[in-house]
């Protein structure tokens, strides 16, 4: 009733929404999902033929035990994440915040144990300096109060300071990226899952997820909001 009367905004187009996010349902519907994805690395795939694997993780199975993703990495998720990263709109942290929440608890861990650690992707301190925030940390704030999960932004470092990995080819970013987080609590045995705004590649994520492995942690789900 409180809803009918007063509406939330869309933030996309202004419209009066009616629904529990801050988006109306025409804008919402043009959400780019993936149909058919690899089932460890998300890569989005042209078909469904199982086993829905990539012929990279068949051939080099990667560190990271599972991706999984919400989105294309596409119009207008596009447009939210770069505002919030670069225009520091801050309210649409809360919005994917909340979107990923819903896959979490509906679909990704329906039927498993939730991981002991929410752990947002590092940002190297020069980075964070400049922009102010770790987005990843602001998606996964709430979401590790609703889910009464552990949130640990001090576990890794990112301590070697890399360049923009959108700027790089697929084996420079390898190499952009190698030893560039380190370690610094106990993770022994810890079921981590990673929380990252945009995966590309996938060459950072398997980087940290290879720095912690290193130091024992049993499983690194990884947590993103697009694929591309
Ligand atoms: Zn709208
Ligand atoms: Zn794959």
């Amino acid at each position: 009733m409180i809803r009918l009367l007063f509406p939330h905004i869309c933030v996309l187009c202004h419209n009066a929404s009616h629904s529990i996010h801050d988006l109306c349902d025409t804008c919402f519907d043009h959400f780019p999902i993936i149909p058919h994805a690899c089932v460890r690395c998300a890569t989005p795939l042209s078909t469904d033929k199982t086993p829905l694997t990539c012929g990279l993780c068949l051939t080099k199975p990667p560190s990271f035990d599972i991706i999984h993703t919400l989105y294309h990495y596409e119009q207008p998720v596009t447009r939210l994440i770069l505002d919030l990263k670069f225009n520091h709109t801050l309210i649409y942290a809360a919005l994917l915040g909340r979107l990923m929440l819903e896959h979490v608890q509906s679909t990704w861990y329906r039927s498993k144990p939730l991981p002991d650690i929410l752990m947002p992707m590092p940002l190297h301190a020069a980075r964070l300096k400049e922009r102010g925030f770790n987005q990843a940390l602001e998606i996964a704030r709430p979401l590790a109060k609703t889910l009464k999960i552990a949130l640990e932004i001090e576990m890794s470092r990112r301590i070697k300071p890399t360049l923009p990995q959108a700027t790089l080819s697929a084996t420079a970013r390898s190499q952009n990226i190698k030893g560039a987080f380190s370690v610094t609590k106990n993770v022994v045995n810890k079921h981590i899952a990673i929380i990252d705004d945009v995966v590309t590649t996938g060459s950072t994520v398997s980087a940290l997820s290879t720095a912690l492995k290193d130091r024992g942690a049993r499983q690194i789900d990884v947590w993103c909001i697009a694929r591309s």
